[in-house]
């Protein structure tokens, strides 16, 4: 433990007004972790509101009191007065305050309490507490860690467990990428704990429309291009496929993944056309490291094989400014590929 859970227990000896933060565009593990922390705080007889800077995806429905979060994108005077009388805030799977935008202003000099919980890599002196560490496969397994290190894994209701468990699920890709044998005895407190397996899964992986599907059949037809010489293949979209299919956001969740199910495949990227920017995804495998590709060229980051950034270029001068990287990291991505395969 590299945090001060002696500090932690003190800011929670006495009920707080507590004020939970993730990043705009949650995903599984944002909302997963905000609800499950929410849960376990209020046993604990604290007062505790969520404040996201924008909607959560509608698949994560089923979370238990998903519908009271404040979204400061809609509800901004309630987010505003919730922010203000809080005493205080955790920090939930981000770590540098670009990542709720205006939500963040004036939180740096503010001198009320923090405490971070992430697992991203780099994490910038957000809060006063930081409990960062990329060797978890996401911010709900930390939250788990959390209160067992506060003594109180019997505090997993079946409540929280519903909530941790769809992060884990989600931000692992359904138990392929970033596990652990931590990892899995935690998913077994939080299965007796009474989570519904099946059913939580269900929830997660079926529940694409028709449209998706069209998209994702669209994209895998008509908007892929592989370069097999250097193990990468992109997906793009247009602006103008985002009219032709109505795509809103999450309509392309997962679909960059497509390009690593052919085994020889080690990087793969998506990269589509946003009204003012042009955003793109990176995913890898072993050892290639697509961070340092978003860090170094697209103004992103996140973890080793799961990355992002934007570009303000238009959408042909990004994807030719992507194609022009791969000679560079050609080596890298070799040595990554044979140690892959080792
Ligand atoms: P996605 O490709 O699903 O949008 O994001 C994958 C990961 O990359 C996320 O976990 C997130 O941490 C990171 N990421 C995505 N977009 C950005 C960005 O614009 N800046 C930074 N720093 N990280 C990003
Ligand atoms: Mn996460």
């Amino acid at each position: 433990m590299d945090y001060d859970i002696k500090e932690v227990k003190s800011l929670l000896a006495s009920p707080k007004d507590v004020v939970i933060f993730s990043h705009r565009n949650p995903d599984g593990d944002a909302v997963g972790s905000s609800l499950g922390l929410l849960h376990y705080l209020r046993s604990q007889g604290h007062s505790v509101k969520i404040v996201l800077p924008s909607d959560y995806p509608d698949f994560l429905g089923y979370l238990p009191d998903v519908s009271n979060i404040i979204i400061y994108d809609d509800e901004t005077d309630e987010a505003r007065e919730a922010i203000r009388t809080a005493n205080l805030f955790f920090i939930l799977d981000f770590n540098s305050f670009d990542r709720i935008d205006k939500v963040s202003e004036g939180l740096m000099d503010d001198k009320r309490p923090r405490i971070m919980i992430d697992h991203h890599l780099y994490p910038e002196p957000v809060a006063d507490i930081m409990f960062s560490d990329p060797s978890f496969s996401s911010t709900c397994e930390m939250v788990y860690q959390f209160m067992d290190d506060l003594g109180h894994a019997g505090w997993v209701t079946e409540d929280v467990a519903t909530c941790l468990y769809t992060g884990i699920v989600t931000d692992t890709g359904g138990f392929k990428y970033a596990t652990s044998p931590r990892l899995f005895r935690i998913v077994a407190k939080l299965i007796e704990a009474g989570t519904d397996d099946y059913k939580v899964q269900d929830n997660i992986w079926n529940t694409m429309t028709e449209k998706q599907l069209r998209i994702l059949g669209h994209c895998l037809a008509n908007r892929m291009e592989l370069y097999p010489e250097y193990r990468t293949g992109l997906i793009w979209l247009t602006q103008e496929d985002y009219k032709h299919f109505d795509i809103k956001r999450g309509d392309t969740e997962g679909i960059v993944n497509y390009v690593l199910r052919m085994p020889n495949m080690m990087i793969a990227a998506f990269i589509h056309e946003q009204p003012t920017i042009v955003k793109m995804s990176l995913r890898s495998k072993g050892d290639m490291d697509v961070q340092q590709i978003c860090k170094s060229h697209f103004r992103g980051g996140g973890h080793k094989n799961a990355s992002g950034g934007a570009s303000f270029a238009p959408l042909s001068t990004t994807i030719n400014k992507f194609k022009d990287l791969l000679p560079d990291y050609a080596g890298e991505i070799e040595s990554a590929y044979l140690k892959f395969n080792q």
